[in-house]
């Protein structure tokens, strides 16, 4: 049948026979077309154009097949576009276009299926369309449900093709082909093929959906258990773990900031980048991240202000210290030099004395006297060269070495480090720290010096390095780098006035006690010094003084005092019992019993060595800390005796009947076997002829085998020892006489000092009475012959050097 139709042209869309659509009509002539449809009988025809922008399409524009339809509904809006609820009724051909009124009209001819197909193909069609449309319906979100429910119920091949095609979005000409296809069944095949092609596509889209959900929902996981991290971390006050990224680029800035050599930015770079990529909290990053701590932390390029005004510095060195008059003198020589020739390049200071003299508090001010930080370092037991050098990162927890770590610390590149008790480097199989420390003391090479866990060279030619020991027994190389300045032992006064000037006022306020609470009397102080305390230096005082303020501040707390005044008379309410004898004077002279001088590292000291007879056969033994050398001297001495026996009274024949016993029961290890000597002649002298000694003696000397005196080494020490022991006399060797010009005055006054030339002149100053010779015997000649055990042969050996 053939009619004649306003014309509605669809720009994107192909409407089927018995589909409804609402459609947005804005085009003027669709709009007219529409009214005039409305005037007739509401049919329209709806036909897709091939180019959907076209605005004016003319026939070749459109296609052949298209719909009649009827218009249910009609609303116009009021921005004068009009929205239409349409029904497709039949397909039909376009006949003829006429574009000559408002609109477009055109006649078509109404077109019908064609049939053929026989019912079991068709049915079996249908129900694979249906099922494959449920599939479909199921995968495109788009599609209400019921959209599938509704075209099952289809009942007729035809309509059942037209709406599967109505609703599975396929390109406009696809859809067009479903239209112009008349045969029902070929149509459900179509239909059929198409969805199979959007399933597939929907499968593709369905799993890249999932997977992207799947990625955002690891990615939200991560970050939510991030922020969980966050917060529990911020909990626990731990801001800096907060923002991981901060601290890269906290990082970034610090490298950008720090003035690294060229070699250390290289490598601070590179380890910021393997953190970058590595968990913030795993083992590795923690590694790193200690790593770049310690290379970004160290001090460079950066510098104290250095102060060279050298009559500044010597008020500075007096000030801190008393008395060390060479020592500060040499001290402030050494400055000046540096501050002329402006380099460190000459000799390590090295202050050698008795633990107490100040070594470490000069190092402190001689700090603050350059104007340079100050850093120390004990070396007392270090024995492995990663202790000085650091150990390699390989291994785990390892660190820098002891040089780095300090450098750290210091906070500048030339501070005064001090390495205390350079002496007592040890040295095991795990390398030898003292090559390690050379290599830090020699200004050639420790500009680039190299740490195992740095790995990177660090500069340490502005480090004022100073070190310490107690005794001089050094490697030779190290030595060899050294300038010795020898810090001896203070006199009892030169205690007295450190104390009065320092200890006491420091202690004062370390304990916070206030002007005129705490006063310690100069007896009380003297008598703190005599029998509490036995050293060198004044560092046991410096602890007793330390207990006195202690005790004082709480009897004022306790409101027992107002004030405390520590006076000799109380000395004991405070510092307890005595610790120590002073002087011997109230002692009884006592056989075989004499005081000798020793020298050791912590100072001289009074050494008491005790002879005694015992029956025996002329045989000697010793008891007591004694050395191999002091066991020698101990021998020599015994045949020194035996073969001048009858001079001294003593019969030969006794050496038949009795044994020497030799103690030296104060435990003091002296260095200087040789120098008891005369000490050990004396006291056998003494207990085999029962002359007491005197108490108030004290003597030092090596003795040949003939009884002349040798001279010694440590004559200043060991004549503060006499002096702090409280001894009236001692006896030198007359060698060491030129010696004593460089003893203080005040020592040189207090003693009586002695020299002597001969064990005669010993025997005659010491014993309380002098010995009577007796004839020589026959009978006794055969006791004369050296033990077999001594093994020493008579006569004079050759002088051996000064053993100290
Ligand atoms: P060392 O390093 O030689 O063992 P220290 O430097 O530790 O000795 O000295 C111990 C204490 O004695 C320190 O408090 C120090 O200030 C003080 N001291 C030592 N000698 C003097 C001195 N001559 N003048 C002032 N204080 C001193």
């Amino acid at each position: 049948m053939s009619l004649t139709l306003p014309v509605l042209p669809l720009r994107d869309i192909v409407v089927f026979p018995h589909m409804i659509v609402p459609l947005f009509v804005g085009r003027d002539k669709s709009v007219a077309a529409l009214e005039s449809a409305m005037t007739a009988d509401k049919s329209i025809f709806l036909v897709a154009q091939l180019d959907p922008a076209n605005d004016d399409p003319d026939r070749d524009a459109l296609y052949d097949v298209g719909v009649v339809a009827t218009v249910l509904q009609l609303l116009k809006l009021p921005d004068g576009t009009v929205r239409v609820l349409v029904e497709g009724q039949r397909r039909a051909r376009l006949e003829q276009l006429d574009d000559g009124g408002s609109h477009l009209a055109a006649t078509v001819e109404e077109i019908d299926d064609v049939s053929g197909t026989d019912d079991k193909e068709a049915t079996a069609l249908m129900r694979s369309v249906v099922e494959q449309f449920e599939n479909y319906a199921r995968l495109n979100k788009k599609m209400s449900a019921d959209t599938a429910v509704q075209i099952a119920q289809i009942e007729e091949p035809s309509r059942l093709a037209d709406a599967a095609a109505a609703n599975i979005s396929i390109k406009v000409s696809d859809k067009q082909a479903l239209l112009v296809e008349l045969n029902p069944a070929r149509r459900l095949e179509m239909a059929f093929a198409f969805m199979e092609g959007e399933l597939g596509v929907l499968q593709v889209e369905k799993k890249i959906r999932s997977r992207v959900k799947r990625q955002m929902e690891k990615t939200q996981r991560e970050y939510y258990l991030n922020e969980q991290l966050k917060a529990i971390q911020r909990e626990l006050g731990n801001a800096e773990a907060e923002e991981g990224g901060d601290e890269i680029a906290e990082l970034t800035a610090k490298i950008a900031k720090l003035k690294l050599s060229k070699e250390a930015s290289a490598k601070a770079t590179a380890e910021l980048k393997k953190l970058k990529t590595m968990a913030p909290m795993s083992a590795e990053a923690t590694v790193v991240r200690n790593y770049l701590d310690v290379l970004l932390g160290l001090p460079w390029g950066k510098k104290s202000k250095l102060k060279r005004d050298i009559p500044e510095a010597e008020r500075i060195l007096d000030e801190d210290h008393f008395g060390l008059e060479k020592v500060k003198e040499r001290i402030i020589e050494y400055l000046a030099v540096q501050a002329r020739t402006n380099k460190l390049k000459g000799p390590i200071l090295c202050l050698v004395g008795p633990p107490g003299v100040g070594k470490t508090s000069l190092g402190r001010s001689i700090a603050r006297a350059t104007g340079r930080e100050f850093v120390r370092q004990s070396l007392g037991g270090v024995r492995d060269e990663a202790e000085i050098r650091g150990h390699r990162r390989t291994y785990i927890g390892s660190l820098p070495g002891k040089i780095v770590s300090n450098l750290k610390r210091a906070g500048t590149s030339n501070p005064l480090f001090l390495l205390d008790e350079i002496d007592k480097l040890g040295q095991d199989f795990r390398g030898d720290p003292a090559s390690a420390l050379l290599e830090v003391l020699d200004p050639e090479q420790n500009n680039k010096f190299q740490d195992h866990y740095l790995e990177v060279d660090y500069d340490l030619s502005d480090v004022m390095f100073v070190t310490t020991a107690n005794s001089l027994n050094l490697p030779q190389p190290l030595l060899d780098r050294m300038e010795i300045i020898r810090l001896e032992g203070y006199t009892e006064d030169e205690k007295v006035e450190i104390a009065k000037r320092h200890l006491v006022t420091k202690q004062i306020e370390a304990h916070g006690l206030k002007e005129g609470e705490f006063t310690l009397t100069d007896a009380g102080l003297r008598d703190l010094i005599r029998y509490y305390t036995r050293e060198a230096g004044v560092r046991t005082l410096e602890r007793e003084i330390a207990k006195l303020a202690r005790k004082g501040l709480r009897r004022i707390l306790e409101k027992k005092a107002e004030a405390v005044v520590i006076d000799a008379n109380n000395l004991s309410d405070f510092a307890g019992v005595r610790k120590f004898r002073f002087g011997v004077g109230e002692e009884e002279d006592q056989v075989g019993a004499v005081t000798g001088l020793a020298w050791t590292e912590v100072g001289g000291e009074l050494l008491t060595i005790e002879a005694v007879t015992v029956p025996g056969k002329g045989q000697i033994a010793t008891t007591g800390k004694l050395g191999d050398v002091m066991k020698e001297s101990v021998q020599a001495a015994f045949s020194f005796v035996k073969s001048r026996a009858p001079t001294y009274g003593i019969k030969p024949s006794l050496f038949g009947r009795k044994d020497i016993h030799i103690h030296l029961p104060e435990g003091a290890v002296p260095k200087d076997g040789p120098s008891a000597g005369i000490g050990i002649v004396l006291s056998i002298i003494s207990t085999l002829t029962g002359i007491p000694v005197r108490r108030d003696f004290a003597m030092t000397g090596e003795v040949t085998l003939r009884g002349r005196v040798l001279p010694i080494g440590g004559l200043k020490e060991k004549l503060l020892a006499a002096m702090r022991g409280g001894i009236t006399t001692v006896l030198i060797p007359q060698e060491n006489e030129k010696d004593l010009v460089e003893i203080p005055a005040n020592i040189r006054e207090g003693l009586k000092i002695v020299p002597v030339r001969h064990v005669d002149e010993v025997l005659e100053l010491a014993l309380s009475r002098p010995t009577t010779p007796i004839d020589w015997t026959e009978s006794d000649e055969l006791a004369l012959q050296p033990s077999p055990a001594l093994g020493v042969a008579q006569g004079e050996v050759g002088e051996p050097s000064i053993r100290h």
